[in-house]
């Protein structure tokens, strides 16, 4: 595809994201809308990814979460699809190997 590598990081340095993210924080009174915290770092939670690029998923799919509430959606979504895919039948063994390309890229 492309020669220069932009991992999701970078993209989340581009002014489009930055902008969307301040949006997204205002709409939701910069408060975590799980756990309501005010004081925390806060961060926006896809719900779902629509498009190439992070800024470009509808409001509707962005929340506005701690860095707690963060982690912990976060882990319930792996839960989630481990389940999915073990009652699909799919061996553990490949489910981890998704799941660490999904953390650290496909090496090449
Ligand atoms: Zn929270």
């Amino acid at each position: 595809m492309e020669s220069v590598v932009t991992t999701y990081g970078d993209l989340l340095k581009d002014p489009r994201w930055q902008r969307k993210r301040l949006e997204i924080f205002q709409r939701d009174d910069f408060a975590c809308q799980h756990c309501g915290a005010k004081h925390k770092t806060l961060n926006i939670h896809h719900t779902k990814y629509v498009g190439e690029y992070p800024w470009q998923t509808p409001d509707k799919y962005l929340l506005t979460l701690c860095e707690d509430s963060h982690k912990i959606e976060t882990n319930l979504k792996w839960c989630d699809i481990i389940q999915a895919l073990d009652n699909a039948g799919v061996t553990r063994t490949v489910v981890f190997k998704i799941i660490q390309r999904y953390f650290f890229g496909t090496p090449n």
